[in-house]
């Protein structure tokens, strides 16, 4: 395949197009930025959805707003509360080409409307500012790929399914079916667009991701006069935290952590409500069977204790996205295409994890850092690199150009998923 580390005409033309493009894809990014779309400002995502979807209304494809339902979240009492999020949008175009690809990419935030709204010049090329890494920038850069693509020849030989997400940052449970769905309706290959590492590294294996709540109840009674007549949802919570910090180093590569322990209210009352927030990270299936089954035995020995009884909720909501033989020959075609642009690639594992776990569950190999090349995400620092919107958006082009013509074959990759 060493023919992918040479340019056709045809990817020459591509890489000039995205390059004249480099001013509207970084304006059309800082103008989303100026949205908060932190993952729980369910009105900042209503507002910037629409503009988005203007936005891809360039390209030759169907577009709509999907509206999410509710999904719960357990709150400070215990208890299951509902939170509407804003759209999904979905952009779908010529879907009986005989190249399909999946893309997918998020516009929420991690920023709550109010905690981080600059956009800062941090000179030698660097902005700062809410999400323009991770991933205001990648979606544009998906975007410029795009148009490039279908400016060309090639197009009639590739159709898209996008899912553009509003919750991607708290897991996608309002939006993760719909990515499934559209990964199965005949996708060969996923693109996702985080943002690369300030290296240009992207991102390899990724582990697998759960989050689970486990609320117990037990029974209040005075602590002085009738302490015997309690029975402490805090003690049996603490058994399971301590189980579940015991585990670490027990399988390889699985981890817990517990993030929270809530409950209880004055020193004079045996507690009868305990929250316990915990994740957990898996290399593989197995491995996330595994912990699953560990949860659940210390579940059910928490609630066996007399007088507590609970719920569990979660698990899994970001299945492992191992180097299998697809990813393995997936990321080999993207380095080398890389190297047409004199980039040089590297993949890196990582336990970080994102919507490409979803699209490697649904059993479509994908390359999941194609957006822009940053830093310090998840932080006020965070920072974009403005010299990457061309190199990447050339190499997403290139990679459609080479799936349409079939010098990467897609359909050989799919195929060694199974
Ligand atoms: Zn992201």
């Amino acid at each position: 395949m060493t023919d992918l580390m040479t340019k056709t005409a045809a990817d020459e033309d591509i890489c000039a197009r995205v390059a004249e493009d480099e001013t509207p894809m970084q304006t059309r990014m800082l103008d989303w930025a100026r949205t908060n779309t932190g993952s729980w400002n369910a009105a900042g995502l209503e507002r910037l959805a629409p503009s988005l979807a203007d936005a891809f209304s360039c390209l030759e494809a169907d577009i709509h707003l999907q509206p999410t339902q509710p999904f719960e979240k357990v709150n400070a009492a215990g208890q299951a509360d509902t939170f509407q999020t804003g759209p999904i949008i979905r952009i779908g175009a010529r879907p009986s080409a005989p190249v399909q690809v999946v893309m997918s990419g998020h516009y929420d935030t991690v920023f709550p409307e109010g905690t981080f709204t600059d956009i800062t010049d941090l000179g030698e090329g660097r902005l700062n500012g809410p999400g323009l890494a991770d991933m205001k920038g990648g979606l544009s850069v998906m975007l410029g790929a795009l148009q490039a693509f279908e400016a060309g020849p090639l197009k009639d030989k590739l159709g898209y399914q996008i899912v553009i997400t509003p919750d991607e940052e708290i897991g996608n449970f309002a939006s993760g079916a719909t990515l499934i769905e559209a990964a199965q309706s005949g996708a060969m290959i996923g693109m996702t667009y985080e943002p690369c590492m300030e290296t240009g590294a992207m991102s390899g294996g990724r582990k697998g991701s759960a989050v689970f709540d486990i609320v117990l109840t037990g029974r209040s009674a005075h602590a002085g006069r009738a302490k015997e007549e309690g029975r402490s949802a805090i003690e049996a919570a603490a058994h399971i935290v301590v189980g579940l910090e015991g585990l670490n180093g027990t399988y390889d590569g699985v981890t817990f952590n517990v993030g929270t322990l809530d409950g209880g209210g004055a020193v004079n009352i045996v507690p009868d409500l305990a929250i316990v927030r915990f994740g957990a990270r898996a290399p593989d299936a197995k491995a996330a069977e595994w912990a699953t089954q560990q949860v659940q035995s210390l579940f059910e020995q928490a609630t066996a204790r007399d007088g507590i009884e609970g719920h569990l909720h979660g698990g899994f909501y970001r299945p492992p996205k191992p180097r299998n033989a697809a990813q393995q020959a997936l990321f080999e075609a993207v380095a080398q295409t890389g190297e047409a642009i004199g980039l040089n690639l590297e993949f890196v594992d990582t336990g970080g994890v994102c919507e490409g776990n979803n699209i490697f569950a649904a059993g479509v190999p994908n390359v999941d850092t194609l957006g822009v090349m940053g830093g310090r995400i998840h932080s006020n620092e965070e920072f974009v690199v403005m010299s990457s919107f061309v190199e990447r958006a050339q190499l997403s082009a290139l990679l459609l150009n080479r799936f349409a013509d079939g010098r990467i074959d897609a359909r050989k990759i799919k195929a060694l998923m199974s």
